[in-house]
């Protein structure tokens, strides 16, 4: 038969009886299916409503479930990255504990048996931008008790976010030291900022390959410190300090750069010889401008930090190249 032969009659009754006999079909078939979906539609729907998850104890507040838990000597890490990327960052942030005490060896009093640190670690950027609850920008947040991260598994240094945070933590949970924000960005960013060498973490050797480092060649400073307050590329240190400069969420990466460049200054400038002073203040609590004048006049601080600051800028990283020195 070609596709043009016409139909004996009898052949074409039969081919319309099986025809309706599939639409019945079909048409039952689809109604089972379709209440079937219905009742399980609403079947679950009911029991969400009647019966809320109830938050547990051992995870922080918004986050619902973990894939592992992993405790140190100082932390417990709740985490949805892998056990590999987790013990990573475990490794990370207990090499952070030991550089940050050490540093303030002499304004901490440990305590003998401290409760162990909180850490969320999520495992990709999306997973934390749904569970943050901080600024629209932030990529890492401390909510006390826990710091809040992501593992950035396309980054060279995939930690830092949550160095930054648990430095934030160090200083509440460990140090107790009053909180400056000037000062307490500034020693977030300079040790989330520095470079982990053989499993030892060494303050101020800076890390390319780390916020804000990575924004400081699009500062295009023109060496006139008082023409680039005019433009808006350079927030005077009297505002940074007293928290009185242009919006932050405008200008997140220009604070960021300045809080970690002031307190890179003030710890390595000169062979450290504003470090034990600065230290003290950020102990005290009084590393405000006027708690910085028992250092030099403002004005001729500024302009050295601003000299400073240049060159990290122009990309001579090796002034902040810094070797470890036995602890
Ligand atoms: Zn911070």
């Amino acid at each position: 038969m070609t596709p043009h032969s016409p139909m004996q009659v009898g052949a074409i009754k039969t081919r319309v009886l099986i025809l309706l006999i599939a639409l019945i079909v079909c048409g039952v078939a689809g109604t089972v299916i379709l209440s079937h979906f219905m009742k399980a539609d609403r079947k679950p729907a009911a029991v969400t409503a009647t019966q809320p998850a109830a938050p547990r104890a051992d995870l922080p507040p918004g986050v619902q479930s973990a894939a592992l838990t992993l405790e140190t000597t100082h932390y417990v890490i709740v985490s949805n990255a892998t056990p590999e990327q987790t013990a990573l960052v475990a490794r990370a942030v207990e090499s952070l504990y030991d550089a940050y005490t050490t540093f303030f060896r002499n304004e901490i009093a440990l305590a003998p048996r401290p409760p162990k640190l909180k850490l969320m670690l999520f495992k990709d950027q999306a997973e934390f931008k749904a569970h943050n609850t901080s600024q629209p920008w932030a990529e890492a947040f401390y909510r006390v008790p826990w710091s809040y991260a992501y593992y950035d598994a396309a980054a060279k240094n995939p930690y830092h976010w949550m160095l930054h945070e648990a430095t934030h933590q160090l200083r509440n949970e460990v140090a107790h030291f009053p909180k400056v924000k000037w000062i307490d960005e500034g020693i977030a960013t300079y040790f989330s900022t520095s470079r982990i060498r053989d499993g030892k973490l060494i303050p101020g050797d800076v890390d390319p390959d780390t916020y804000p480092i990575w924004h400081l060649r699009g500062l295009a400073l023109t060496g006139d410190l008082q023409g680039d307050i005019r433009k808006g590329r350079i927030i005077p240190l009297h505002d940074l300090m007293a928290d009185t400069g242009p919006p932050v969420g405008q200008n997140v990466n220009l604070y960021y750069i300045e809080y970690w460049s002031l307190t890179h200054f003030l710890l390595h400038y000169g062979d450290g010889r504003y470090a034990s002073l600065f230290k003290r203040l950020a102990a005290s609590g009084d590393a405000t401008r006027d708690g910085l004048v028992g250092i030099e006049p403002m004005e001729s601080l500024q302009l050295k930090w601003f000299e400073y600051l240049q060159q990290a800028a122009s990309k001579n990283m090796e002034v902040f190249r810094v070797r470890a020195r036995p602890s």
